[in-house]
């Protein structure tokens, strides 16, 4: 029995929540609702967002321990890192030719930016020190052949047109011929654009494949058309085979779903993305950054990974151990003040999150007030005191001591104290509930 430090609530410490998280059915049902919200908002389409929502629901069932995170901030990690690796989680690169030149093929349908891309790709290929040439394969307008040659000017490479009269698969084949007596490293091929998918483009497309063996055939494909990316992909990857796609357009409002349903429809990479019509517009595609982008989440995950630092895997086990053998003392106290105090002083940078509520800056200067409160407390007590709580509960003058040293009341020491054994006995409980659940779990 604890003498004098019976009547102290712990809601009266809000900043002191030690909760054991685990993701539960019932916690991510209402996360999981703003997440496939977020991802329909995004553009993705509906069967690749079911698809997503129930590989996520049964990764965070399965990933319930302490992480000092609350349940719906580990969640929307869970769903960015899945994401990232539905969107084929690193950086794909154009691949090169050892031997001869790189033939780029470009596909797409007219209007979204396939000339632009042709342009960008020799820009981008000239900064790699690679020499480049553009090819006119699309003899249907002539306006098209006229645009790729001021382009070529502007970015100083050279463009090879046969005109309007030429096949384009006869005018690929040349090209290459060329390229390989100019000793140039790699040619982009602008092909021609319908308005819709058909079988005369396809039909065509298949043609120059065959003429040259393209070492990249990149679909380009416009961000806006967002659900309607998972049909194109699709399609153009079964009749003519694709090595990946260049989403266009990203500086738009499009949040860039169509980037999600690429690669879960073709299996193919996402090379390069447009976010303008300047020539440097053009940049490597980062699944990470999509990742943010498609749930609109700002600054939440560096949060998140913040906060994951600072309650590190193996502080959280080594303080999982401390819970079980009921050893919390002083020092975790302290520390664990400390943790939360820097998470609510991050939770700053905040913006939108799925489920979750930011807290106040009122409730941030109050976190940090009450660890000034309770450092000064826990500053004057000595190791032994702070290792064995014991102590200081069994003995007033302790508690004296400590009030006189610290400047704070002999009442205000006995909440402190009360307020350790609370914990430990809430943090027992919740370990009893997950080790239950853990063995639930485990009987699947
Ligand atoms: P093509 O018919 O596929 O060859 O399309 P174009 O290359 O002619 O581009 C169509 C229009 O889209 C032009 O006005 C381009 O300037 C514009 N465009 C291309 N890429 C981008 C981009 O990444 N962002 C923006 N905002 N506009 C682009």
């Amino acid at each position: 029995k604890l003498r004098g430090v019976e009547d102290v609530h712990l809601e009266s410490f809000p900043i002191h929540d030690v909760t054991v998280y685990v993701l539960t059915k019932d916690n991510i049902t209402e996360p999981m609702r703003d997440i496939r919200r977020a991802l329909l908002e995004a553009d993705v389409s509906l069967p690749v967002v079911r698809r997503f929502v129930s590989s996520v629901t049964e990764k965070a069932l399965g990933a319930g321990t302490i992480k000092g995170v609350r349940p719906d901030q580990q969640l929307v990690k869970i769903v960015h890192d899945e994401l990232v690796q539905l969107m084929g989680g690193e950086v794909s690169d154009l691949v090169f030719s050892k031997g001869g030149p790189t033939v780029i093929l470009l596909a797409g349908l007219q209007g979204v930016g396939k000339t632009t891309v042709c342009a960008k790709l020799a820009f981008y290929l000239k900064k790699l020190g690679k020499s480049c040439m553009l090819v006119a394969a699309d003899v249907y307008r002539p306006a098209a052949i006229d645009q790729l040659t001021i382009l070529g000017e502007q970015v100083g490479v050279p463009v090879y047109s046969e005109g309007t009269e030429a096949k384009p698969p006869q005018i690929t084949r040349n090209a290459v011929e060329e390229a390989k007596r100019k000793n140039i490293d790699a040619i982009v091929v602008d092909t021609a654009g319908r308005l819709q998918i058909d079988k005369a483009m396809m039909d065509e497309l298949k043609e120059v494949k065959k003429a040259v063996n393209p070492t990249e055939v990149l679909l380009v494909v416009d961000a806006m058309t967002g659900q309607e990316a998972a049909a194109l992909v699709t399609t153009f990857n079964i009749e003519i085979g694709i090595t990946g796609a260049i989403l266009t357009k990203l500086d738009g409002d499009s949040r860039g779903g169509a980037a999600l349903s690429v690669k879960e429809v073709s299996g193919k990479p996402i090379k390069f993305v447009g976010r303008g019509e300047r020539l440097e517009d053009l940049e490597l595609f980062y699944p990470d950054r999509m990742a943010q982008r498609v749930l609109g989440m700002g600054d939440v995950l560096s949060f998140v990974e913040k906060a994951q630092e600072v309650m590190r895997q193996e502080e959280a086990v080594e303080l999982q151990k401390k819970i079980m053998s009921a050893k919390f003392d002083f020092n975790d106290f302290l520390k664990q003040s400390q943790n939360v105090a820097k998470m609510g002083s991050m939770s700053r940078v905040v913006g939108m999150i799925p489920g979750m509520n930011k807290l106040t800056p009122a409730q941030i200067r109050e976190a940090e007030k009450r660890l000034a409160f309770v450092e000064s407390m826990i500053n004057a007590m000595t190791a032994e005191e702070r290792e064995k709580p014991e102590l200081l509960a069994e003995s007033r003058e302790r508690r004296i001591r400590v009030a006189e040293e610290s400047g704070k009341t002999e009442q205000e020491v006995g909440q402190l104290v009360a307020q350790l054994f609370q914990m430990r006995a809430q943090m027992q409980k919740l370990m009893g509930m997950v080790q239950g659940q853990e063995a639930i779990a485990g009987m699947g």
